[in-house]
């Protein structure tokens, strides 16, 4: 039996906006596409909040023994300046500033933002395309939208005709929006717009001579509109009906309920079975992003120079920091909670070095304590599986942690402690906190200093108590106490363990 099959996950569909329980398209496999970044600046930590999301998604999927692709694209042409459909492209206009090429602006940014997914260990997607790695099948879709009446072409652009398909579909199922608020709100067209109806889209956008990215197609040379790559790349890789559609959630509307119009007008299926939305990451109650001037960019954080920032902060850290809250909440940065995190990181990592030797001599799996050990893996699925729960699954893990540290103190002896049942606590515990969590224990600097420095004294006060000054000796166990360093004796000798 598979974990799947044991542990069956729920999602928060963002479709229905109901709990459904998941079902695969194909058996045993999960296709999941997520909307990767425009490749245009450094990411910050907003966007590697949404990215981490579904980086432990697709690891709990893994983990329960699903064959996962993974697809994550990278937009190097079509995002115009406002997500608009007039404008620059977001890429041309840095281009132009950085005075580069515009596929070195891509190259450049594409390197950083694979060389910081890796520093927070996440793992690469398994097919990554690019946009303009896929005109043809743009101008391939758009042709099919036209021969549908689904799309009409002016002065070599060519738009999504919305009204003509609610027609029939309907239009802003996604994101609960009806098409006559829409035509309401937001400015009037005028005479200088081509398209019919200001809630049109582009699917093809006609260049002007001066425009730096633009490609041969049947309505002259262009370049393709933003939500047209996601459907094709999309449907390209994992088909025209797909598991998973992630992104964060500004990108619900207009993005994502344009990529359903798009698919559903050409193919009359769903493109979609889940789609998954992350909330934002955001500081003082903003969302985080590089135009409000509120945005922190990784390396900042861990050399903690930035104006919003009062000290550094580990990777790992901040990994743990965005874990503590459900993808689908709003995640407020502050140095205080990021202080929290930092304990809380360290705690598990002594919890994850401990248990590695920590064996158990006992064989009592009916126990009280092999029952609680059961308890706790269970708890630990079943979280996860509730809509990848990753708050409450790291508190489990702290329980865990407990009796991880009940056991080295020898408050628990291993004579008590059921092999098997002990054996898969371990297993449970460890990957769920590397494999699924993706924590690592990291090169702690000063911290393992510290560990010496509180063995230094742990030696003091053992000689200090050989030599029958129990005063002196208690004197450096209270005042270690409150300094946050709890120290254990114990048959083996003094352990210790930061509070
Ligand atoms: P972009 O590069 O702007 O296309 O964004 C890349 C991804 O980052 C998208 O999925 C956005 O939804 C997401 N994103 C942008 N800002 C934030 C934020 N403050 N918090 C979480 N995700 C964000
Ligand atoms: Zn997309």
């Amino acid at each position: 039996m598979k974990l799947f099959d044991k542990y069956p996950v729920w999602i928060s569909n963002s479709l229905s906006n109901k709990k459904e329980k998941f079902v695969p398209v194909h058996a045993g496999n999960v296709g999941i596409y997520v909307c990767g970044p425009t490749v245009y600046q450094d990411v910050h930590l907003g966007n590697m909040r949404t990215f981490l999301s579904f980086d432990v998604i697709t690891r709990y999927f893994r983990h329960l023994g699903y064959k996962v692709r993974y697809v994550r694209n990278i937009t190097d042409v079509g995002h115009l300046v406002g997500d608009a459909d007039e404008g620059e492209d977001k890429i041309s206009k840095r281009a132009r500033l950085e005075q580069l090429e515009p596929m070195e602006i891509v190259q450049k940014y594409t390197m950083d933002f694979h060389q910081v997914s890796q520093v927070f260990n996440m793992l690469p997607p398994d097919i990554e395309p690019s946009a303009t790695g896929h005109i043809l099948e743009q101008i391939e879709h758009t042709q099919k939208l036209l021969e549908k009446g689904l799309a009409y072409e002016v002065n070599g652009s060519v738009y999504f005709d919305v009204k003509k398909y609610n027609e029939s579909h309907n239009y802003g199922k996604l994101s609960g929006r009806n098409i006559e608020d829409m035509q309401e709100s937001g400015r009037s067209l005028d005479s200088q717009d081509e398209k019919r109806d200001k809630i049109d889209f582009a699917l093809w956008k006609n260049a002007s001579p001066n425009h730096i990215m633009r490609w041969n197609s049947p309505w002259g040379k262009g370049f393709p509109g933003w939500h047209l790559e996601c459907t094709v790349m999309s449907t390209k890789y994992l088909g025209e009906t797909f598991d998973i559609h992630g992104g964060g959630l500004d990108l619900k509307f207009p993005h994502h309920e344009c990529e359903i119009a798009q698919s559903v007008g050409v193919t009359e299926k769903d493109p979609v079975n889940y789609w998954i939305h992350s909330n934002m990451l955001t500081v003082n109650g903003q969302k985080m992003s590089k135009s409000l001037g509120n945005s922190f960019l990784p390396h900042e954080l861990f050399s903690g120079n930035h104006p919003l920032l009062e000290r550094a902060f580990s990777p790992m850290t901040v990994r743990f920091f965005m874990l503590q809250s459900h993808y689908s909440s709003t995640l407020d940065f502050s140095n205080e909670a990021l202080s929290a995190a930092e304990k809380g990181f360290k705690r598990l990592m002594n919890g994850y070095k401990t248990i590695e030797n920590l064996n158990a001599t006992g064989n009592s799996p009916d126990s009280e304590l092999s029952n609680k050990f059961k308890e706790l893996i269970d708890s630990l699925y079943t979280n996860m599986s509730d809509d990848f729960n990753t708050a409450k699954a790291l508190a489990i893990l702290f329980e865990m942690t407990t009796l991880v540290n009940d056991l080295y103190g020898k408050k628990i002896s291993p004579k008590e402690l059921d092999n098997e049942s002990w054996g898969n606590f371990k297993t449970a515990y460890k990957s769920m906190i590397t494999d699924v969590l993706g924590l690592l224990p990291e090169e702690e600097g000063n911290q393992s200093r510290l560990g010496e420095v509180v063995d230094l004294l742990i030696k003091i006060r053992k000689e200090a108590k050989e030599a029958r000054d129990f005063k002196r000796s208690d004197q450096i166990r209270d005042e270690l106490k409150s300094l946050g360093v709890s120290l254990m004796d114990g048959k083996d000798g003094t352990t210790y363990s930061f509070d």
